[in-house]
């Protein structure tokens, strides 16, 4: 395994960088810089538990601490879920699996980029947006290799192991993006579906400032196929959404601004200008 050669640290951080915070018994997530991942399992019960994500570049040592704080010493996930293989998803993804060897499962349009095949289109430093778009060029574009160690998600939406769960297929951001919803307390995890910070801007990611935006600008190469992502989303009605970037949100707030996104996503989440624009 390996990561690319444009692997490395990226110096970008938000005021709730290190906090964690229980969403639900069974689900606890984590902010690493500026990007979020998410524990899935109540430790509570003692049952299997899942992470979504992987986090920052160089940010392992801290996820296994905070692994081992919420679940006890030597404790490790059934597996690891990606919802796609951008850098600030799959930061540690080497590292963990190496300290914890066990299987990765993402969307299999996604496997080429984590299977070090093909590198993802470079980020757009001319996008319409603010100071993080600008610096975006230091962000690595270059495929991870996970080896035999990357697994398709199974096709009838199907999670391995977490059978509540459901993915659903999210592209836009990148081709192959899921989300996943859990039924039951209508549930959302939607990775960088649409988020809840506006990620361009470097005054907003710093302070976290809530706002349901589409996709981050810099690294959204369809935005048609990000529109109809949001649109499913919107759909099903989600009580509480985790996103990739962003607090947790739910409720009316949630309900409201995701239709919003859905009805003015051209205007909102769609930049006026940048080089993914057809
Ligand atoms: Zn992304
Ligand atoms: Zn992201």
């Amino acid at each position: 395994m390996e990561y690319g050669e444009d692997y490395k640290y990226i110096p970008v951080t938000s005021i709730n960088s290190g906090i964690g915070q229980e969403i639900e018994k069974d689900i606890y997530g984590f902010t690493i810089q500026v990007v979020n991942i998410y524990f899935v399992g109540d430790p509570q019960k003692n049952e299997d538990w899942f992470l979504i994500d992987t986090g920052m570049p160089k940010s392992s040592n801290i996820i296994i601490e905070e692994a081992e704080k919420r679940y006890g010493p030597n404790t490790r996930p059934k597996a690891i879920i990606l919802t796609h293989g951008h850098f600030d998803h799959v930061g540690a993804c080497i590292d963990l699996v190496e300290h914890w060897k066990v299987p990765v499962y993402a969307h299999e349009l996604e496997l080429p980029f984590l299977s070090g095949e093909q590198s993802y289109p470079e980020p757009d430093t001319t996008v319409e947006g603010g100071l993080v778009a600008k610096i975006s060029s230091i962000f690595p574009n270059e495929p991870i290799n996970l080896g035999k160690h990357v697994y398709s998600l199974p096709k009838d939406g199907t999670v391995p192991g977490l059978s509540d769960w459901r993915w659903i297929h999210t592209p836009g951001h990148s081709p192959g993006h899921i989300s996943l919803f859990r039924e039951k307390d209508r549930t959302l995890i939607a990775g960088d579906a649409f988020i809840t910070v506006r990620q361009d801007s470097l005054y907003k990611v710093l302070m976290q400032k809530e706002e349901i935006n589409g996709p981050p600008r810099y690294l959204t190469t369809d935005w048609n196929q990000a529109w109809e992502s949001v649109k499913i989303l919107e759909n099903i009605k989600p009580t509480v959404a985790l996103t990739g970037h962003g607090s947790p949100v739910s409720g009316d707030f949630l309900a409201k601004g995701l239709s919003r996104l859905v009805r003015e996503f051209d205007s909102v989440a769609i930049p006026d200008y940048g080089k993914y624009l057809k």
